[in-house]
């Protein structure tokens, strides 16, 4: 049917390309992409050629309109050049925009590196608060970082390798003592996940060669006592009452 599908592409294993996502990218009469070069790779390892249209942060403005007006009686297709459209990437005001028009909106879900950073970093994933990139300029990231200190929630950011140094040592100094994880090249060959304190982890890459290839950080919540719960309450004050001097009438 005509409408906006949201595709996922792999992150980097080309076997995470779903057989859904084949299948709308192959009967795509338009899709839009943020790099053809990267997604014409894509194309061509499922051997399909469809028609691509650039849509990115510089573009976006004058491309949607035309895009927009397509849904109505075409299946447009968006894509990124990996992982999940919209997560720190392009697309929400053409969802937006698309809903507003009245059109089918569907989404094909797939891999997603915050999500799957947060599989293997081991940190508590009840509530998690994704950051997607810092600032990179020192004192916009340092601000960015204690609003979000006092969040009951791991955090989940993106960063490159060369970038990935001064972060840990910007959330070390931030946040304090926690454990984090820094996750590496996931799904490809030489996906790895560090685990350590972010004191540790800072010191770590501080020392090291910037690290080649896409990261994730993903970083434990503050550290608390646990809510007391009504059971240790009761016992605690069992066991204080036992302390207390009994008065012999
Ligand atoms: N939309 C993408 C998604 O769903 O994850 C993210 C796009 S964002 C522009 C690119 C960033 O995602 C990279 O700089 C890196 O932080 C992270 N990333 C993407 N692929 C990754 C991978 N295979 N391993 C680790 N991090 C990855």
């Amino acid at each position: 049917a005509p409408g906006l599908y949201i595709v996922a592409t792999p992150i980097g294993n080309l076997g995470d390309l779903t057989p859904r996502a084949a299948a709308v990218l192959s009967a795509a009469d338009v899709i839009a992409v943020e790099d053809s070069r990267v997604t014409a790779g894509l194309l061509r390892h499922i051997g399909v050629k469809r028609v691509m249209i650039p849509y990115h942060d510089h573009n976006a403005e004058s491309v949607r309109p035309g895009l927009i007006e397509r849904m109505g009686r075409e299946v447009v297709a968006l894509v990124s050049d990996a992982g999940t459209p919209l997560i720190s990437d392009p697309g929400y005001k053409l969802v937006r925009e698309a809903r507003a028009a009245g059109h089918l909106v569907a989404t094909i879900p797939g891999a997603c590196a915050a999500v799957s950073a947060l599989t293997l970093a081991g940190l508590p994933t009840d509530r998690f608060f994704f950051l997607g990139f810092l600032p990179t300029k020192a004192k916009a990231r340092a601000d960015a970082i204690v609003e979000v200190a006092g969040v009951r929630a791991t955090l989940v950011l993106y960063e490159s390798g060369p970038r990935l140094a001064a972060l840990l040592a910007a959330l070390a100094e931030g946040l304090g003592e926690r454990e984090a994880a820094v996750a590496r090249e996931i799904t490809k060959k030489f996906e790895e996940c560090v685990t350590g304190t972010l004191a540790g982890l800072a010191a770590h890459y501080a020392d090291a060669p910037p690290p080649k290839g896409e990261i994730v950080v993903v970083v434990g919540p503050p550290g608390e006592a646990p809510p007391a719960s009504e059971e240790d309450a009761d016992a605690a004050l069992a066991e204080a009452l036992t302390r207390l001097p009994v008065s012999k009438a």
